[in-house]
Formats: C-alpha cells, structure tokens, sequence
C-alpha cells in the first residue's frame, strides 16, 4: 500500500475509535444520567417528607394545645375520678380486695412528672445526664429508632420509665385502621422487649389522645389498648417545644412553671420533647427541675402504675 493508503486507513481507525468512544460515553451517560437522577429525586422525596411530618406534627399539637386551653375550665378526665381502670379493677379482683390502698407517700403534694416525646436522640444522653445530676427520674414515650439501642437500654437501667409513642410516629399509618394501629403498636412494644426486656404498658398517642389526624375512631384505639392492659397518658402542661419556631429555653422554662404553679391538680404531666433541633428543651431542663424543686409543695416522679392519669379524651 502507498503512503497515502496507508495514511487514510490510520485516520480511518482513528475515526472510527474516536466514533466508538463517542457512542460508549453517550450510552454510559444515558444509562448513569437517570440513575442520578432517581436518587436526587428519592432523597428530595425523602427530606420532604419529613418536612410534611414535622409540620403535621406541628399543627397536631398546636390543635391539641388548643383543646386544652379551650377545655381549661374542665379538669382533664383522670381514672381516679371516674373509679378503678379496667387494669385496677383486673388487680382489685386478682388480689380479692375490694378497696383502693390510700397509703399515698405524697399525699397533699403535687405530682410532677416529667414526660419526653419522640425520642431516643442525638439529644437523649444529655437528658439523661441532667435527670441523674439532679437525682430526678421521669418518663420517655418513645418512637422505633434504628441506631438508639444504647439510650433505650440507659433509660430503663437508669430508672425511668419507658413509655410507647408508636413505633412510626406517621399519622397516616399508626390512625390507618385498627389494624394498622395493633400492628405499629405491636412493633414499639416488641423492641422495647428485645433491648430491655420490660413490657411495656404505657402509652402516649401521637399528637395525643385529642388529635384531630386519625381516621379510625379514637375510641376503638382506646379499647385496643384497654384490653391489652396498656394505660394512656396525655399531659396537662406542655412545654410548647413542638413548635417549627422551637422557644427559647428561657421561654420553656417560664411557660412550664406558670403553668404547674397555675393548674389545680395534684397530679401534673409536663410534655417536653427529645428530639432532633430540640436543643433549647436541654438547656431548659435544668432550670426547670432547679424551680420545681424550689416549690415546697412539688414532687417530681416517674409515671408508674400508681400514677394517675390525665387524658384528654375518653370515650
Ligand atoms: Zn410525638
């Protein structure tokens, strides 16, 4: 061949190289691109999510806060008005006796109990280091989270109590139907089980028991629980630290103790929260048990089976 040939044959191959890397990185670039795409899209879906979450989490206890401002003139129905709970009553024939022990070590104090929503996290060791630093203990109504195995365990080897919130903590879920609700409910009982061997037999309904997210009546979910022995608590004191806008911790700790100095009840559940950007409620903490405790006439306990309850429903 002649040097031209030979030269056009070259460029030939070179052509049809460059051509083929050309067409390997168009199809590579098709088959990548939406993958990419699909993840960004999946991660945006999963952030917004959470965003509706958080806001419906939100409006649920701006609506809840509201019934109980609204129903401030009522007392929150508690079970000892209304004579034994059906787990009472279960104790009551168990043992034969037919009167309720009125040994009560803290009879004519208030009854403060300190209760957190939604955790374990990043924020519960911190909790936990307060509570033991001022000897208090009190009650976590907790959610399933992956990774927080420790701090379920160090609430119960701490001695506080260790109360369900759900497994999920999604409305749309834990109010589908009763089924759906035994079976969240079945979840949160089972890993608190697994980690800390206790059953558990409190609860605290997302957004409480006034919520206005549930599609199943409130009181079918109520009866679930009754008959499975489990006790729900709602609260009569809220720290106001759900909000997207989070208070201040000064503001926290002036709101929860107007409010325990104000309620006429011996029995006061305070809801705060343990949850991410929840940072003000631990920086809160202290000085609220500093000022409880400076009240002569308060005692800040766990909730226990003694406790009674406060609910702000019951059918
Ligand atoms: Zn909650």
């Amino acid at each position: 061949m002649d040097p031209a040939g030979k030269d056009r044959t070259t460029e030939h191959k070179a052509r049809v190289k460059r051509l083929r890397k050309i067409i390997i990185a168009a199809v590579l670039v098709m088959l990548i691109l939406p993958t990419v795409l699909s993840i960004v899209a999946l991660a945006r879906i999963g952030s917004l999510d959470k965003q509706i979450t958080q806001l419906t989490d939100l409006i649920v206890e701006m609506n809840a806060n509201m019934n109980l401002s609204v129903h401030e003139s009522q007392e929150p129905v508690t079970r000892a008005a209304e004579g034994p709970t059906p787990l009472q009553e279960r104790k009551l024939s168990a043992s034969g006796n037919g009167t309720v022990s009125s040994d009560d070590p803290y009879e004519g104090l208030k009854k403060v109990y300190l209760t957190f929503d939604d955790g374990p996290s990043q924020y519960t060791d911190d909790i936990l280091d307060i509570l033991e630093d001022y000897d208090v203990k009190a009650t976590f109504f907790v959610n399933g989270h992956e990774g927080f195995e420790a701090q379920y365990l160090r609430i119960a080897l701490e001695g506080h109590s260790l109360g369900m919130h759900s497994y999920s903590h999604v409305y749309s879920s834990v109010y589908s139907d009763l089924d759906g609700f035994a079976e969240d409910l079945y979840q949160i009982q089972s890993l608190i089980r697994d980690i800390t061997g206790q059953e558990c037999k409190l609860y605290r309904f997302p957004g409480g028991s006034s919520n206005a997210v549930h599609h199943i009546p409130m009181a079918e979910c109520i009866e679930y629980l009754d008959a499975k022995g489990i006790r729900y608590f709602d609260w009569n004191v809220s720290g106001g630290d759900a909000l997207s806008e989070p208070h201040s911790a000064s503001q926290i700790v002036n709101d929860v103790c107007a409010q325990v100095k104000a309620i006429d009840n011996d029995t006061v559940v305070i809801l705060l929260h343990d949850a991410a950007g929840k940072r003000s409620t631990v920086e809160a903490l202290p000085v609220i048990i500093e000022k409880l405790q400076a009240m002569d006439n308060v005692v800040l306990l766990p909730i226990t089976d003694e406790t009674e309850e406060i609910q702000h429903i019951r059918p």
